[in-house]
C-alpha cells in the first residue's frame, strides 16, 4: 500500500440492499430516508444495492411519480452507486413523505451513480460487498478518451476493492489523497460533511497559486483519490487542469 494511510473513504464501504422501486428513487435523489427496523452506528459512504426482490405494493408519494419510470428504478440485483448515510433517528412523525411510523429513519444523501450497475447479491442490514470478484472499475467508462483529449480525470485510489487492469498500467496517474502534496487538508467529520469540506477546499485552493500552477499541468493525468465516485477535491484540480487545456 506504499505507506498510504487508511482512508475513511477507501474501499471497503458497507452496502445496503433496498428493494425496488425504492432503490431507484434513492438513486434519483428523490427519496432521502430509508425506513429500517434497527438503527446503526455507522455513518459514511454506503453502496446502494438494488435487491433482486421487488416491493410490488410500493405506492410512490406524488413527488416521486416523475422518477418512477427511470431505468435505475428497474435495475435489480445490482449496486447502483454510493450514497452517504448521514444520520439515523427513530421516528417522531418526521421525514415526510418518506418516513414511516415506528421505524428508524436512515438519512441518505450525497450520491454519485456508477456508470453501469454492478451485479451483486444483497443481504440484510449493512453488509460488506465482496469486491474481489465483480469489483466495479474505479474510474469512469470514458477514461481513456478523456485522457487522450488531455483532460484530467478523477479516479478511485486502487486498494482493497480493485486494481488497475494491465491495459491501463501505462497511463499517467497521480495520487492526490493524504499525505500527498495535492491532498485536501480538511477532513470529513462531525459537523464537517463532505460538501462543507469541499467548499473549504475550494477556498483554500483559491489562496494557493502554487497549487493552481500544479493543477494547470495535470491535463492527461488520472488523479487517484479515495472519494470517487463521490464528489472530491480532485474535481477542483481537474476543473482547473481542463480549463487550462481548453485555453491552450
Ligand atoms: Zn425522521
Ligand atoms: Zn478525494
Amino acid at each position: 500500500m506504499s505507506g498510504q494511510p487508511a482512508c475513511p473513504f477507501g474501499a471497503g464501504e458497507p452496502a445496503l440492499s433496498v428493494r425496488q422501486p425504492w432503490a431507484g428513487w434513492i438513486a434519483a435523489g428523490a427519496k432521502t430516508v430509508e425506513n429500517r427496523s434497527r438503527p446503526t452506528g455507522y455513518r459514511g459512504p454506503v453502496w446502494l444495492h438494488a435487491s433482486a426482490a421487488q416491493d410490488l405494493a410500493a405506492e410512490p408519494p406524488p413527488t416521486a411519480v416523475n422518477v418512477a419510470l427511470q431505468p435505475r428504478a428497474l435495475t435489480r440485483g445490482a449496486v447502483l452507486g454510493l450514497v452517504e448515510l448521514t444520520g439515523v433517528h427513530f421516528d417522531r412523525g418526521c421525514c415526510a413523505p418518506w418516513g414511516q411510523p415506528d421505524r428508524w429513519h436512515w438519512q441518505l444523501r450525497c450520491m454519485r451513480l456508477l456508470d453501469a450497475p454492478w451485479p451483486a447479491r444483497g443481504a440484510l442490514g449493512l453488509w460488506r460487498p465482496d469486491l474481489s470478484a465483480t469489483a466495479p472499475a474505479g474510474y469512469p467508462e470514458d477514461l481513456l478518451t478523456q485522457l487522450a483529449a488531455g483532460r484530467a480525470v478523477v479516479v478511485r485510489r486502487p486498494g482493497l476493492g480493485w486494481a488497475w487492469p494491465a491495459e491501463l498500467a501505462g497511463i499517467r496517474k497521480r495520487y492526490i489523497g493524504r499525505p500527498s502534496a495535492l491532498c485536501n487538508p480538511l477532513r470529513i467529520g462531525p459537523g464537517w460533511p463532505r460538501e462543507r469540506v469541499l467548499a473549504g477546499y475550494a477556498a483554500y485552493f483559491a489562496g494557493r497559486p502554487d497549487l493552481q500552477k500544479v493543477a494547470r499541468g495535470l491535463g492527461g493525468w488520472a488523479l487517484e483519490c479515495c472519494c470517487w465516485p463521490l464528489p472530491c477535491h480532485g474535481d477542483v484540480l481537474a476543473a482547473v487542469a481542463n480549463a487550462a487545456e481548453v485555453g491552450r
